[in-house]
């Protein structure tokens, strides 16, 4: 049985096809530059590739680029879309109307759209990608919706509320939703099928460092609060974006320099965080490069990313009453052993020894602390892709 992934952006796309027998990855690929110009890149499991500049007006001329790909290029995978058994989708934003994946119908495209208030850049995005596959599928293939926000819908109120006028959250919907939920969910369930810890009474962080960065705490299995919130934009510093600090700042700088909303809206998410900061990159790695090199700013930007993770984790372990495993995951918490080691330095303090063997290692399920650590810190790599295709076989099943 075979499932396809998609991940439809505003201008990009990306897929995978997913053996479900094995879970093995078919083939993945990712369509660029969708309403401009074009282009496909397509890797078969076996490493045979297939790219090309095709027009793509529309989301609907990338998706049969995809099937060319998937069925009549060199880098060929199958037959015919026959063969693929159902379609899952990665949402967004599901608000508080989706605390679990859904068989997408008319009602639930309806959600989705109406949702886009809230993500704007995302949803209208993914449901092109929905109705684009109607459009090649026909009805015929089931699809199925698995939302960014669904795993943080078990946090409370407290957790929840921002502290404005509570007639923000009855007229607007106003609070945190979360993001990156299903890293999250993947890696703390990974977390228990390695160690064999018991849900039940289970207190675990989960550490989602990408380009776009986000924290969890994770109570018996489920979302107690998350650092991401009414947008991804809240939390703390990541490549491009600043997280959160004192609102006081942006009416500063609006009225200092005539700015509008969105002029600020596109500095903190756009210009801010370690790029804004160092001056030299939203890349861990380029800045890691400048600081070694001398560059004060680029050292800056290192230390502060360090230490509001640090900062947010000890707030979570506060949160939690205590803490009995630490998960890093994404494309900084899974290469940057410097961080990592940082990290767990400044929480020695909880009897947390770091492993610099395994700590040096990288691409697999890892303990990174030693093993008579009283907390346990792991590496898991993340893997929205197969979440989203389990979750799409167990609800066609
Ligand atoms: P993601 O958004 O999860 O793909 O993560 C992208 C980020 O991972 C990049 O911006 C880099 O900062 C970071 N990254 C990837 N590889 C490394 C590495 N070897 N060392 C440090 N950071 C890395």
């Amino acid at each position: 049985m075979k499932i396809f992934v998609v991940n439809a952006g505003s201008s990009s796309m990306k897929y995978q096809l997913i053996d479900m027998e094995t879970e093995g990855v078919l083939a993945k690929g990712l369509c660029e530059r969708i309403g401009v110009t074009g282009c496909i890149t397509h890797k078969a499991a076996d490493g045979r590739v297939y790219s090309a500049d095709t027009a793509m007006p529309t989301h609907a001329e990338a998706f049969e680029a995809v099937v060319y790909a998937m069925t009549q290029s060199d880098a060929k995978v199958i037959d015919s879309l026959d063969e693929i058994t159902a379609i899952g989708h990665r949402i967004v934003q599901g608000g508080d109307t989706y605390s679990e994946s859904v068989k997408i119908d008319e009602d639930v495209m309806k959600v989705v759209d109406e949702l886009s208030e809230l993500a704007p850049l995302h949803n209208p995005a993914n449901l092109l990608g929905i109705k684009a596959c109607y459009k090649l599928f026909g009805d015929k293939t089931p699809q199925v919706a698995v939302f960014d926000t669904s795993f943080h819908q078990t946090m409370e109120a407290t957790q929840y509320v921002y502290p404005i006028p509570y007639e923000y959250y009855d007229k607007y919907k106003i609070r945190r939703y979360g993001a990156h939920g299903t890293s999250h969910r993947y890696v703390c369930d990974e977390l228990f099928n390695i160690t064999g810890m018991k849900k039940e009474g289970s207190k675990v962080i989960t550490c989602h460092l990408g380009n776009g960065c986000s924290i969890t705490a994770i109570k018996d299995g489920k979302c107690f609060d998350t650092s991401m919130g009414f947008t991804p934009l809240d939390g703390f510093m990541m490549g491009t974006r600043s997280g959160a600090m004192d609102p006081s700042v942006l009416t500063y700088i609006a009225n200092k320099d005539g700015l509008s909303a969105d002029d600020i809206s596109n500095i903190l998410n756009k210009k801010s965080g370690v790029l804004g900061v160092s001056g030299v990159s939203n890349d861990n790695r380029d800045v890691a490069a400048a600081a070694e090199a001398g560059n004060e700013r680029a050292k800056l930007a290192t230390d502060m990313q360090r230490y509001q993770i640090i900062k947010f984790i000890g707030s979570y372990i506060a949160a939690l009453g205590g803490i009995d495993a630490i998960v890093f995951t994404g494309g900084i918490g899974e290469n940057d052993k410097d961080l990592r080691a940082a990290v767990m330095e400044n929480l020695k303090f909880l009897g947390i020894e770091c492993d610099a063997e395994n700590n040096a290692k990288r691409g697999e399920n890892i303990r990174v602390s030693t093993a008579d650590s009283k907390v346990g810190v792991y590496v898991i790599p993340t893997n929205e892709e197969l979440v989203i295709a389990r979750d799409t076989l167990s609800l066609i099943k």
